[in-house]
């Protein structure tokens, strides 16, 4: 048993970044994680994976498809998909070392073991119990289930299962075009799968701007992968190791069915609180998240949580910015989140961003707003990149400017929409991008230029 000020349970970005962010701050801090290495989904499973293989796979392509058009000859690579794995756990391991690193260098207890709250100010790991001023809960989530759809990690797979496929699927069925479906999709797509994305909307990613959701399905299609939209998924069934889908279409309630290799069940992921005794400690949960105050404190005193067990998108760098500023808050600071700001990335090929608004959204507020559009086919960069592909959209206030959101879809659009993040943080109106001398030829000219579509007009448009 040992005494702390602080013990956080999970070690994913929100848990580790908050433990390190409190022993930075003075307090004496253990983290509590039951899987064998620290970074949580994020690290073991989600992001780091996931974008080793979007980025294996996209090299594949490249050389595939692009290497010849700028003079590199010579044999084209072939898959070794173990080989890819094998890549693509280095980075994972690389990635969860350096979080064992920074704990120790900060002073941070790793308690190995999955923690419950036995009553408040108390963390029990196994046989023991130790004693915390604060407890901040940070256990993530896991795939969401669907009725009839059976996971058995082999065909049926969630995203898990889909990063440790043994041989590159014949057919692949995704069921939801959701950010994760998409880029796992768009993996095996690159890879030589046949790909068919079934998904209950009647867009792709779902609460994306319009504009963007209507161009991205087209360079999706024109990049082989098969949608059915509006579609209602109602069970798989599995026979001689491949899986039969059945879906309903909702325009007109015919019923169909669809073979495959691989079932990517991603239909979104469900907050995970499973044995914590949150119900005996009468925890408040709202529609399956632990519900918070404006600080991150539940309604039990001393208990905290943030990341993906709360409200809010299911991302990594939002859990960061949560554990940053729960440390900041317990340490007796004014930790602070703007959710306003919190940039969107899915890393297909091309990238698509989004910060702030939607233009739905801002039609739904009443709000007057003008749009500056700018396409990478105008950026010097990306044309000789055979990135020509995509646009930037840029959303100010009517009246006054001020830059209320920013849509990408384009070359590097993941790193480009943090200009623009930046700029919203100072409140800045599209003229102060416009005005901002960008260096020549790079991909973010093509947001200075959108910037400049919103007031007297892009130059290369
Ligand atoms: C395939 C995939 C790709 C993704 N890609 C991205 C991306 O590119 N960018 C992005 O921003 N987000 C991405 N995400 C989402 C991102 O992974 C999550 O939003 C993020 O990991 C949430 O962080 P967290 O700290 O809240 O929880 P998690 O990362 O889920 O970590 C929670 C940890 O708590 C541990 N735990 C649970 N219960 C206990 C207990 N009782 N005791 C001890 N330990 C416990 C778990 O083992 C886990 O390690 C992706 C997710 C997936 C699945």
């Amino acid at each position: 048993m040992a005494e702390y000020d602080v013990i956080i349970i999970g070690a994913g970005p929100g848990g580790y970044v908050c433990a390190i962010r409190c022993a930075q701050l003075g307090l004496k801090t253990a983290c509590v994680e039951g899987r064998e290495t620290l970074g949580g989904t994020c690290l073991n499973v989600g992001c780091i994976p996931s974008k080793a293989m979007l980025h294996a796979s996209e090299l594949y392509h490249e050389a595939t498809t692009n290497f010849t058009k700028m003079g590199l000859m010579g044999q084209s690579p072939s898959i070794d998909l173990p080989k890819m794995l094998e890549y693509k756990q280095d980075s994972v391991n690389s990635n969860t070392g350096g979080i064992e690193f920074l704990f120790k260098k900060n002073k941070v207890d790793w308690i190995k073991g999955y923690g419950s709250i036995p009553e408040a100010g108390k963390v029990t790991v196994g046989d023991t119990t130790h004693t915390a001023k604060h407890i901040v809960i940070a256990t993530g989530s896991e795939a969401a289930s669907l009725p009839g759809v059976e996971v058995d990690e082999k065909v049926v797979v969630t995203s898990t299962g889909a990063l440790e496929l043994s041989k590159v699927p014949n057919k692949m069925v995704v069921i939801g075009g959701g950010v994760i479906g998409l880029e796992l999709g768009s993996v095996y797509s690159r890879l030589g799968a046949e790909v068919t994305v079934i998904e209950f909307q009647d867009a792709i990613v779902p609460g994306a701007d319009g504009e963007i959701q209507k161009n991205f399905l087209k360079m999706l299609k024109k990049q082989g992968l098969k949608f059915e939209l509006g579609a209602a998924v109602s069970g798989t069934t599995i026979k001689n190791k491949k899986a039969t889908v059945s879906y309903k279409k909702r325009k007109d309630d015919s019923e169909h069915e669809i073979d495959a290799d691989i079932v990517l069940l991603a239909t979104g992921r469900r907050p995970y609180t499973d044995n914590l005794g949150l119900d005996a400690l009468g925890v408040e949960m709202e529609r399956g998240m632990i519900k918070t105050d404006g600080h991150w404190g539940t309604n039990v005193k001393g208990i905290y949580a943030i990341g993906d067990v709360i409200a809010g998108p299911m991302l990594a760098h939002k859990a960061e910015d949560e554990g940053m500023a729960v440390a900041e808050t317990i340490a007796g600071q004014k930790g602070h989140v703007n959710y306003g700001v919190i940039p969107g990335v899915i890393y297909t090929h091309p990238e698509v961003a989004n910060v702030g608004k939607t233009e739905e959204q801002l039609k739904e507020e009443g709000r007057k707003y003008k749009v500056g559009k700018f396409p990478f086919m105008g950026n010097a960069r990306a044309k000789s990149h055979f990135a020509g592909e995509g646009f930037v959209k840029m959303i100010v206030d009517a009246e006054t400017d001020r830059i209320l959101g920013a849509h990408v879809i384009g070359p590097m659009a993941g790193d480009l929409i943090h200009e623009v993040c930046v700029a919203m943080e100072f409140g800045a109106a599209a003229e102060d991008l416009a005005r901002t001398c960008h260096a020549h030829p790079t991909f973010s000219e093509a947001m200075r230029e959108a910037a400049l579509a919103c007031g007297d007009g892009a130059i290369h448009a």
